[in-house]
């Protein structure tokens, strides 16, 4: 994904989301169609809405408010925050590796290039100031023989916490439930949002200075970063999922196998079955890392 105004990525340290920008320093107001009531907030502060509470937008949310206290900073997520990180590395969440802190050997080990790494990401936020942000915000981490680095608790809900925490300390506004689904430019230059709560059938437009984008994978994030002016390079899947119909399988949730070889029959498809390094049960049937 490309970011016209690389200049926002750098000043709010969100290297894992798409941003996009309009310089419109107006009033930021909250106002809503016919199908909701109309709020306004007259103040003189910016408003950031970040779209996704996952690790990346919730992280980016919680860096903007250090860099610009000013700045409101809004997180909008469809579900649950950080709902992926409870359940990453097997219950544990494998923060980052600590074997290859240095950032050039770590980026050289990226399957699909390295470029990007190195450079955006790196620079600003390599294994080492990951290590160092969570020990600053008081989470001890321990690095096994693998160079897994995981909380000394060994529960992601560590983790999960101390950012929800941070967030809640820096004054940053979290909602949930509500789903961004379409975004686009006023003439005044600002980003206007339609957010919708499906379970009680109500639609706002949320007026913003900035908007940054946190979707993960989600196909609506891409929509929204298209529609905003940004073009997509197409995402390569790196972790895969097998929902498998087996409600033995549910026991074992959480359980990760470190070596697993497997082999996959695809219709239609020709070629090798990819490479497995580890597989792990989830509620829903298996996870393969390749
Ligand atoms: C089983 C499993 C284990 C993993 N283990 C690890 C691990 O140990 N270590 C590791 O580093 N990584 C791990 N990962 C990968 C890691 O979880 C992801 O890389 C990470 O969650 C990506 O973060 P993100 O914030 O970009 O996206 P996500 O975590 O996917 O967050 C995106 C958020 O955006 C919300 N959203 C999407 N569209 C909209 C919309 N239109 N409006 C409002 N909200 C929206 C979603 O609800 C979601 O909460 C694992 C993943 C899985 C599935």
């Amino acid at each position: 994904m490309t970011s016209a105004t690389p200049w926002t990525l750098l000043r709010y340290g969100a290297s894992l989301a798409a941003t996009a920008r309009l310089s419109a320093p107006t009033r930021p107001l909250c106002f809503s169609s016919s199908h909701a009531t109309i709020k306004s907030q007259q103040t003189s502060e910016q408003l950031l809405v970040v779209i996704g509470a996952g690790p990346a937008g919730v992280y980016a949310a919680i860096r903007a408010k250090e860099v610009d206290p000013h700045l409101r900073v809004l997180v909008i997520d469809k579900g649950r925050p950080l709902s992926k990180v409870k359940i990453s590395g097997g219950g544990r969440c494998n923060v980052t590796n600590g074997h290859h802190v240095e950032k050039t050997r770590l980026a050289e080990n990226y399957p699909r290039g390295n470029r990007e790494l190195r450079g955006s990401f790196f620079n600003f936020h390599g294994p080492q100031d990951t290590i160092c942000w969570f020990s600053d915000h008081g989470v001890e981490l321990k690095t096994e023989e693998d160079g897994r680095v995981f909380p000394v608790s060994n529960s992601s809900a560590t983790i999960v916490d101390c950012l929800l925490h941070e967030a809640k300390k820096n004054g940053v506004t979290l909602q949930t439930g509500k789903v961004v689904s379409d975004a686009s430019i006023s003439d005044k230059g600002k980003y206007i949002l339609k957010i919708e709560k499906r379970t009680i059938d109500l639609v706002e437009f949320v007026e913003a200075d900035h908007v940054l984008i946190a979707t993960g994978s989600s196909q609506q994030g891409y929509k929204i970063a298209v529609k905003l002016g940004h073009s997509i390079v197409d995402p390569m899947p790196s972790l895969f999922t097998f929902k498998i119909d087996d409600a033995k399988l549910a026991t074992l949730s959480g359980v990760t196998f470190p070596k697993v070889k497997a082999k996959m029959k695809l219709e239609k498809v020709r070629g090798n079955a990819p490479e497995l390094t580890q597989a792990c049960w989830t509620h829903v049937g298996d996870t393969l890392g390749s």
